[in-house]
């Protein structure tokens, strides 16, 4: 455990330590005047030095080219004889399970400013992107226009076209739609030397014209013709007849009937032979309709031998799940979603579930399609092997949840309990479908002899099976095991005519590519990666290595993160749990604006601020201080707190960096399928560095200002008149503090004097019946909408009395999440204890306690049992859940003047989802309305992100920008035009109000406000 914060300074890798070949090469870069970043710092290295897969490699430097010009200079200047030394790898989402994209070089990250969606042709079909672009994005866009880009893949909300293309990514769907390759219709690839390839399919007088010409491309064209003529044939006769077989040079496909595409071998290679920076693809037109059935099964052999039958009803996908992942789901966010579809409470006990989905432009002829597959599962159901039952799901939200569940497979077995955690190596293999069942029987085997855990799930229709056996690689045992099972599936997918990669691409298993391919089709592929890259500087080792030359393909038994891992102790791993279990499936990557994931990482664009780049700085700085050595080395030692450009080489400070541009929403603690919590690991983070380095002003100011909230409100005007002069507000700029919300002028006490409510009183309460007590709530009073809103506070205590509710008001106490923002967590925990005991004063009498400010509300279910290290026994509950909870008996109990919804406005309420609450408690919304419902009235629910106020991150100067960002690409566009906007949307947040207020003009309402002002 690291007791003092070690100084990683001296040591730390700086620009001027890069090999030399490097320093060079990015030298002459910026004098060519390249447009994008160039980043040789550490943090940013880190963050590209894991992908989704077990290694680790980190690169000297990542750029991020702006254009196809900067890809042009990278590659114009790679190829000059002095810098033959350097290597590249290009780099989209960084999803790859096997390392595609790691690189001890170069990282060429397309993914930041390549990213354009440049022309779309609807009389053709086709869309023209760059790399960058994420597949959900794309599809959001196309979805409009009526068209699709047909591929898919589980991580559609972060991984790229370009990263698509070079893997030649296929997912769902592929027995229809094939594989992306299939969709490309043309490619701009910048090659080694800078010239642009464009590919497309290539009639003959087109291909002759290209082999004559003079230059690069004629060269490129003439050379890989003559491979693909002396080749072709060998392929046709060894290559099984399987979908999913050949990714990367495929050789096989370039010459065809409909011509001759060099698209072919580019797509599926992995970045070894040039950098896609374009590529118009095909697309398919959007099936409007769609039904899923989901059918259970009592054993996963049953659900993969029933594939065969299934087929033949023709549907557009057949996914299976098996029971592991079903158990898993039931402890996450998605079975809220899910429960209903799998009810699995009959007998026999659900084991597996096949998906089986169909879709059609025509209603009739889906209506039929359906019909005829429920013959077929009620012919089956009750014998042996059969479907033990089934659901048909035709509703979008009930289809799209069903898919989510499966697309979470991975993530979900990665937060099973344990220090063995599923890995990726053997997790994609393909053999014909006719033979799954037989293959993974054989395949389970192997791991059951080892007795390893796993999980199974995957595309049954075209034999491919997920597959992902857990152990803990910082275990070096478990390291040999790796390549013994290894070894073992690839003697095994032989015997059964299949593929170790049939969807994920090669990567460190390149190794395995002569014994897929045989000595001689693999010598071919030799050829192609020296015609393309002679000296092995793309991407070096994946898929082939250049002939002529004596280089080692990369093996399974690389370096792998593990082995970086085991050097942390074990206490401090446990203490920072959740920040070493992240597998980097980069969920937190997240493109889309409307999803709560991750804000600072959605408005910089920069991995580093991601909770993944935050979880992968953490672990290295753990690393490095236990002593460990490497790069940053580490001197223990105490020393007095200082200002941290007394030490600006100290990594910690790119630590902090990082961990600064947290926002605190914490979506990363529930969206994230292994629940890494930043701003829990961030506080530990800021009280190790504030005990060596000074803390900015604006963290006392911003901990202790609960505390001076408490005198400031007993004289309101005064306060606002001396907050709001310009020379306080200079001050508070001067700290780093903007836009601070001034008190109310009149309190909250005032108000409730006025309404004669009564005064909280332990003992009377304890002399109240049982029944008495059901009735009583205690509302616990949060800083914001006591001191800065109190109409708020009143609104929900009128509320509470209007539904028959005894309501009292806690007297005011510091929450104290300021202090666990800020890292101050020891005082936390002493405030943590104090307060619990005044809450529990009231919960052991058996009184609801009820919370109106979600973020401050719900510390009470999380960083408190955290600070006290035990559960606290009683909960804090949000308004609408204590609403939801009692409305039955209040409606029993008021009969008749039970109220209701007087008026809307005639657009209705629509509310914007505060984005902690929503994912803390993913039925709070929906509470909201089900209340109005209720009470006779309608409330839209708008999907939006977070609205980039969160507490005090907006008010800080340094973070105004992001902040502003944040609200213009998340909330913004989902805003109601007009002039009753304003009447219409409603927040429970008050940073959410807050935040309409500064940047929209809207002054927003809490629903409890528009409820007591129209229940009559
Ligand atoms: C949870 C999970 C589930 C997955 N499920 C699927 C699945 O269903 N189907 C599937 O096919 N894959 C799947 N994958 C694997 C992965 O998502 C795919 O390989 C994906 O295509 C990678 O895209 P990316 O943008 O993340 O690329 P990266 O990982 O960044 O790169 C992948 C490869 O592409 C190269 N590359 C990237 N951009 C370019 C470019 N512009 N030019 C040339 N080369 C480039 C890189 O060098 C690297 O070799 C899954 C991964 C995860 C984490
Ligand atoms: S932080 Fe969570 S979502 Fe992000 S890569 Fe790690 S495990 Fe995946
Ligand atoms: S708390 Fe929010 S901003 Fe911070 S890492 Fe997690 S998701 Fe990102």
């Amino acid at each position: 455990m690291i007791s003092s914060l070690p100084s990683l300074g001296r040591r730390r890798p700086e620009k001027a330590q890069l090999p030399e070949p490097y320093r060079a090469y990015l030298a002459e870069l910026g004098e060519h005047g390249f447009a994008g970043d160039i980043r040789t710092d550490y943090a940013a290295r880190l963050s590209a030095a894991t992908d989704n897969s077990v290694y680790q490699l980190v690169p000297q430097a990542v750029v991020f080219p702006k254009s196809e010009v900067d890809v042009a200079l990278l590659l114009r200047l790679l190829a000059k004889p002095h810098h033959r030394a350097v290597r590249i790898s290009p780099r989209g989402g960084g999803t790859g399970t096997n390392g595609q994209s790691l690189c001890d070089g170069i990282m060429v990250d397309l993914s930041r400013h390549l990213a354009a969606i440049v022309a779309l042709d609807l009389e053709r079909s086709t869309v023209v992107v760059e790399p960058g672009v994420v597949l959900d994005e794309l599809n959001a866009f196309l979805a409009p226009h009526g068209v699709t880009f047909a591929p898919t893949l589980s991580p559609s909300s972060r991984a790229t076209l370009g990263g698509m293309i070079a893997t030649d990514a296929s997912g769902k769907g592929s027995r229809i739609y094939g594989k992306t390759s299939d969709h490309v219709e043309g490619l701009r690839c910048v090659l080694l030397g800078g010239e642009v390839l464009e590919t497309t399919q290539l009639g003959p007088s087109e291909l002759e014209a290209l082999l004559a010409r003079n230059d690069t491309i004629g060269r490129i064209y003439r050379e890989t013709s003559a491979i693909i003529e002396r080749s072709r044939d060998v392929f046709a006769a060894r290559l099984p007849k399987l979908k999913r077989f050949l990714t990367g040079y495929d050789l096989a496909h370039v010459k065809s009937e409909r011509g001759f595409d060099l698209g072919r071998i580019i797509s599926g290679s992995e970045g070894t032979l040039g950098i896609v920076t374009q590529a118009t693809l095909r697309l398919t037109p959007l099936r409007h309709y769609r039904q899923l059935f989901a059918i259970r099964y009592h054993e996963f052999d049953d659900a993969l031998r029933a594939a065969s039958r299934l087929v033949a009803a023709n549907p557009g996908a057949i996914e299976t799940v098996d029971d592991t992942i079903v158990g898993l789901a039931k402890h996450d966010v998605i079975w809220h979603s899910v429960a209903h579809l799998l009810d699995d409470r009959g007998e026999p006990e659900l084991r597996a579930v096949n998906l089986v989905e169909f879709e059609s432009d025509d209603e009739q002829a889906l209506a039929l399609q359906v019909r005829d597959m429920r013959a077929r599962l009620d012919g089956e159901l009750g014998s042996p092997g059969g479907a033990t039952g089934y659901h048909l799901a035709t509703l979008p939200a009930d289809i799209k949840a069903l898919w989510t569940l499966r697309k979470k497979g991975v993530g979900l077995l990665g937060n099973a309990r344990g220090n063995r955690r599923p890995v990726p190596f053997v997790e994609d293999t393909a053999v014909p479908p006719e033979h799954l069942a037989d293959y993974i029987r054989e395949f389970r085997a192997i791991l059951d002899a080892h007795g390893l855990r796993y999980g199974l799930f995957g595309h049954v229709d075209v034999g491919c099976l997920h597959v992902r056996p857990a152990l803990d690689l910082r275990d070096e045992a478990d390291e040999r095991l790796m390549k013994i099972i290894s070894d073992g599936v690839v003697g095994l997918v032989k015997k059964y005519g299949g593929v170790l990669w049939g969807e994920h691409g090669r990567g460190y298993r390149s190794e395995y590519t002569p014994t897929f391919f045989g000595p001689e089709l693999y010598q071919e592929m030799r050829a192609i990666k020296a015609v393309f890259d002679p000296d092995n500087q793309l991407n070096p080792g994946k898929l082939a290595a250049p002939a002529r030359r004596q280089d080692r393909l990369v093996s399974v038994d690389a370096m792998k993160r593990g082995a970086f891992d085991r050097q942390i102790p074990v206490e401090t791993r446990e203490k920072y749990a959740t920040a070493v279990q992240c597998n980097g499936n980069g969920q937190c990557f997240d493109w889309n604006p409307d999803s709560v994931m991750c804000p600072s990482s959605k408005v910089t664009r920069d991995r580093i601020h991601s909770p993944k780049g935050r979880a992968g700085i953490l672990r290295e700085w753990l690393r490095l201080a236990s002593g460990a050595g490497g790069e940053g080395g580490a001197e223990p030692g105490l020393e007095l707190v200082r200002a941290r450009s007394s030490a600006p080489a100290d990594f910690s400070h790119e630590v902090y960096d990082a961990m600064n541009g947290c926002l605190a929403c914490k979506a990363c603690a529930t969206q994230c399928p292994i629940h890494v919590d930043v701003p829990a690991l961030r506080a530990d983070f800021l009280e190790q560095y504030h005990s060596r380095y000074r803390r900015p002003l604006k963290d006392y100011f911003v901990a202790f200002l609960e505390r001076m909230l408490t005198i400031l409100v007993l004289f309101p005007r005064l306060a606002n008149g001396l907050m709001d002069l310009a020379i306080s507000r200079r001050i508070l700029r001067w700290i780093g503090l903007v836009d601070t919300p001034l008190l109310a002028a009149r309190t909250l006490s005032s108000s409730l004097r006025q309404r004669g409510a009564p005064r909280l009183d332990l003992r009377r309460l304890s002399t109240l019946s049982d029944e008495e007590k059901a009735r009583t709530v205690v509302i616990v009073q949060d800083a914001f909408t006591t001191y800065y809103e109190p109409n708020v506070a009143l609104a929900a205590y009128d509320l509470l009395v209007k539904l028959g509710r005894d309501v009292f008001l806690l007297p005011m106490f510091d929450n104290g999440k300021a202090l666990h923002v800020k890292g101050f967590v020891s005082w936390f925990g002493r405030r943590v204890r104090k307060n619990v005991e005044v809450l529990r004063q009231v919960a052991d009498l058996g009184i609801s306690l009820v919370g109106i400010e979600p973020a401050t509300t719900l510390t009470y279910r999380d960083e408190y049992p955290h600070a006290l290290a035990e559960d606290m026994g009683f909960e804090v509950l949000l308004l609408q859940e204590y609403l939801a909870r009692e409305l039955g008996s209040m409606r029993r109990e008021l009969g008749e003047r039970f109220p209701r919804l007087a008026a809307a406005p005639a657009t209705g309420w629509v509310l914007f989802g505060h984005c902690t609450e929503r994912t803390a408690e993913p039925r709070s919304q929906a509470q909201w309305q089900k209340l109005f419902s209720e009470f006779g009235g309608a409330l839209a629910l708008e999907n939006v992100g977070c609205c980039g106020m969160c507490g005090v991150y907006g008010h800080e100067l340094e973070h105004v920008a992001e902040s502003r960002g944040i609200f213009e690409m998340s909330w913004q566009p989902h805003l109601p035009q007009g002039g009753d906007a304003g009447e219409q949307v409603l927040c429970t947040g008050h940073s959410c109000r807050s935040q309409l207020k500064r940047f929209a003009g809207l002054r927003a309402r809490h629903p409890a406000e528009v409820l007591v002002a129209a229940l009559e």
